[in-house]
């Protein structure tokens, strides 16, 4: 998108906005399939909590991603979206057992884990398939060497725990069909990820009747000039020869499975927010946007260093900002960050806001959140209707006093 179709959006829509480039995902859907193209069955399932908007959940079904969902909330916004129940995973954590007997009625892929939920699920609906997150212990450590994860991780049941599971199995005699990792940092080292691959190739002979591997997400994107980001080209090619030797030794055809969110949708995303005041002070000049943490917390949450552009001023000569927001609350989006010359009512671009910007999105300080417009075929379409006041208040019981 250039900067006039940014300029033109937030025009229509107002700020603060998120817009979202649906060519961008679409590149990133298609560059990760065709890294696998060497394996027969990919299924790539696209993390719903990374952006939960239910036009980007059809666009990416139509492209041909299933979905990974971690509340029966996410489920549920899937089946609005027309993703068939099949084609969802739903891989919550500490959740409890009546959330997944109802995930399981609509007929979605259950993923379990922890060796209590596993145990009674198997033990009441012994027929329905079920997979389980296994926690390899393993994490990137540095560039070249492999650290064990931490042990008391709350995600996954151990692989330690293998005999234990198995003894489950054993006992309910419940369909194991899949098995999944997902460690939830990022793969900067390919080599850390083959490793932690063997693991589930190791976990997964010891069930027989498996359908998929499914090997969660971790794909990190660039952020900034100079960042690390996955190379997936190369992930693919190493993975695919890998997970096809397995599937011989296995005596199977499996699917492989991904469930990327960030890879799909960060880069797709910008927020765009309109300079309030500019602000000097003894030691630094504020710009001073229509928004705060409340609508964009990543950068105060995680640190994430979004970049910052003044669209509205392309061209003007660079200064050092700090970027912050209007909330009652310290919402620093960025310091010392050299911009182009900020006047009172310039736009800024942050991007990399596809992914977890909005859906962390809060009514704190009683602001609207903001409205979401998705980029299509040259055009701008409204995906979410800004706030209103009603919406700070339909929930709110006033009772007489
Ligand atoms: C959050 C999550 C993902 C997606 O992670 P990204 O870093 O956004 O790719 C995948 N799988 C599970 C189980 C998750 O909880």
């Amino acid at each position: 998108m250039t900067h006039q179709d940014l300029l033109s959006v937030v025009r229509e829509y107002e700020s603060p906005l998120y817009v979202y480039d649906a060519s961008k995902i679409e590149a990133q859907y298609k560059r990760l399939s065709t890294a696998f193209k060497g394996v027969k069955q990919l299924r790539i399932h696209y993390a719903v909590k990374a952006l939960s908007n239910i036009t980007v959940l059809k666009f990416l079904n139509k492209l041909g991603a299933g979905l990974d969902t971690v509340s029966i909330q996410e489920v549920r916004l899937g089946l609005e979206a027309g993703v068939a129940p099949q084609h969802i995973i739903y891989t919550p954590n500490g959740v409890s057992l009546e959330e997944i007997e109802k995930a399981a009625q609509l007929g979605v892929q259950i993923n379990i884990d922890n060796l209590s939920i596993l145990e009674q699920f198997g033990t009441r609906y012994p027929d329905t398939p079920v997979c389980i997150r296994i926690n390899p212990h393993v994490m990137a450590g540095g560039n070249t060497n492999i650290s064990v994860g931490h042990i008391d991780s709350k995600f996954g049941i151990s692989i330690h725990q293998l005999p234990h599971i198995e003894r489950i199995v054993k006992n309910t005699k419940m369909n194991i069909n899949g098995i999944h990792m997902h460690t939830g940092s990022d793969i900067l080292d390919i080599d850390v990820f083959l490793y932690a691959s063997e693991i589930l190739f190791e976990t997964a002979k010891h069930f027989d009747n498996l359908e998929f591997i499914d090997f969660g997400s971790g794909f990190k994107v660039p952020y900034k000039a100079g960042d690390i980001e996955t190379n997936v080209e190369e992930l693919g090619k190493k993975l695919s020869k890998r997970f096809n030797e397995f599937c011989k030794e296995y005596g199977k055809e499996l699917t492989l499975a991904f469930e990327p969110g960030k890879f799909l949708v960060s880069e797709a995303g910008t927020f765009l927010a309109q300079v309030n005041v500019v602000k000097q002070t003894t030691s630094t000049v504020f710009a001073q946007i229509d928004s705060g943490f409340n609508h964009f917390i990543r950068p105060m949450l995680y640190g994430s260093q979004h970049e910052i552009e003044n669209i509205s001023n392309p061209k003007g000569r660079e200064r050092f900002y700090s970027v912050v927001g209007y909330i009652c609350e310290t919402d620093t989006f960025a310091n010392n960050r050299r911009i182009s010359e900020i006047r009172e009512g310039d736009i800024l671009a942050f991007s990399n806001a596809g992914a977890y910007c909005f859906t962390m999105a809060s009514n704190y300080n009683s602001r609207y959140r903001p409205a979401e417009v998705l980029w299509y075929e040259g055009k701008g379409h409204l995906i979410r209707k800004r706030e209103t006041f009603d919406d700070i208040i339909k929930n709110q019981v006033v009772i007489d006093l």
